[in-house]
């Protein structure tokens, strides 16, 4: 299944990035224990295997570093306003330790030196970290922060409509006790001390009020205040404009009955499902912008994030007593999936082997769950996977789930579970 949203923390690190024999500076603007977002001023690939340090003591001309960490850089993208420079997500290769530094910056209360500089014009991470401790107050950039003390928030725009200020919300690290459910899913069960509780789930879905494009990734968003911003939309745009323009109406019918606190933070659940359907929407058109390529071109990982709104869809639905519809949505993914799966490949494939088999496992379908854990039995036969690589933990980690519920398969069938989720 999609990978979960990473609950990004706006920080201002000066880091070093060493790619193959060269060493450059970059500016980390936000960070959780899984990834990162990286200002580069000079052009760089994705994909490309490299190594980051953060550093200790921010700022400094010589700054010392934490210990290395083993980095993928997913996405690169360029600003309009910012020419010169590129932003990267880089993922972290496996967990990182406590001498990386990554745990330290997220809890610094600290600011760093960038951070101080309250006239700055370029600076939103600033406003944000300010906007994420302070009661309800406009930020300098315009946007309201979150009335909740554990829920920060980013400004960002439209890539559909150019719509601007649209507050983009973060859960904060360490705010919230969550639970998973069988399938991966989050919820949320109760706050850290001194935290306000958020179901972040129900907020989790930033909508556009005006053309009601709806994500719950912000690279899928372009952000505000130029120089932190995210130019170029991570699908095709152009293809898609015509058709979304013309879906503005419906989508607006749809809205109109929830519309009174639906853009607010704090959202109900009939609101929540709503943004979710709303994300589907846009997940949907978003695959559609490479329909026109060859099947074998197509990205078939962005279909993928229609299968993630719907498995949290069906999350808040158990959660909330509605097994029927919650079992119906589940259905729908296992046909959605299954139609993509034999397109996908690497660690988009290993997590949809994954999530079939325990679907399949759920709804008792042992021949179907079966066929799955062999799927992943032999997806490195020829071991070619080097073991290192995300693929391979993740690839191990499906494994090793699945394996488990297989042997114990009575336990996760839906007659024994508890919602989604085993007796202890
Ligand atoms: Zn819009």
């Amino acid at each position: 299944m999609s990978k979960m949203p990473e609950e990004l923390k706006v920080v201002n690190i000066v880091a070093a990035i060493t790619i193959g024999s060269k060493i450059k500076k970059i500016t980390i603007h936000n960070l959780c224990m899984s990834c990162c977002i990286a200002r580069l001023n000079f052009e760089i690939k994705p994909f490309e295997h490299a190594v980051l340090q953060l550093s200790e003591d921010n700022g400094r001309e010589t700054p010392s570093f934490y210990a290395p960490i083993k980095i993928t850089i997913e996405t690169v993208t360029q600003n309009e306003s910012d020419p010169e420079a590129y932003y990267a997500k880089i993922k972290f290769n496996g967990i990182v330790t406590a001498n990386q530094g990554v745990v330290q910056s997220l809890h610094s209360e600290k600011p760093s030196p960038d951070t101080q500089n309250h006239t700055s014009t370029k600076d939103t991470t600033r406003i944000l970290s300010q906007g994420a401790t302070n009661s309800p107050s406009k930020t300098t950039s315009g946007i309201s922060a979150s009335k909740l003390n554990s829920v920060s928030v980013t400004p960002v725009r439209c890539h559909m409509c150019s719509q601007k200020k649209i507050p983009f919300w973060s859960l904060q690290n360490r705010t919230m006790l969550s639970k998973t459910n069988i399938f991966g899913v989050s919820s949320y069960t109760e706050a850290m001390p001194r935290r306000d509780f958020c179901d972040f789930n129900l907020i989790r879905v930033i909508v556009c009020p005006k053309c009601f494009f709806a994500s719950s990734d912000i690279l899928d968003f372009k952000k505000e205040n130029g120089s932190q911003g995210f130019s170029r939309a991570p699908f095709d745009k152009k293809a898609i404009s015509k058709q979304w323009d013309k879906g503005i109406s419906a989508r607006k019918k749809l809205v109109a009955p929830h519309l009174d606190g639906f853009f607010d933070d704090e959202r109900n659940l009939e609101q929540a499902l709503l943004s979710y359907d709303l994300a589907i929407i846009t997940g949907d058109e978003m695959f559609k912008s490479d329909e026109m390529l060859d099947p074998k071109r197509r990205k078939y990982h962005l279909a993928r994030k229609a299968i993630y709104y719907m498995m949290t869809k069906a999350e808040l639905l158990i959660n909330n007593e509605n097994t029927a519809a919650a079992e119906k949505i589940l259905q729908d993914v296992i046909i959605r999936l299954e139609t993509i799966f034999p397109y996908l490949q690497h660690e988009p494939s290993i997590r949809a082997g994954f999530l079939l088999g325990m679907l399949s496992l759920y709804f008792e379908d042992y021949l179907k769950l079966g066929q799955y854990l062999t799927f992943l039995r032999e997806f490195n036969k020829d071991g070619k996977i080097a073991e290192d690589s995300e693929e391979y933990k993740t690839l191990s980690t499906s494994l090793k789930k699945l394996d488990e519920a297989y042997q114990n398969r009575a336990e996760y069938s839906k007659t024994n579970l508890t919602r989604f989720e085993k007796p202890f």
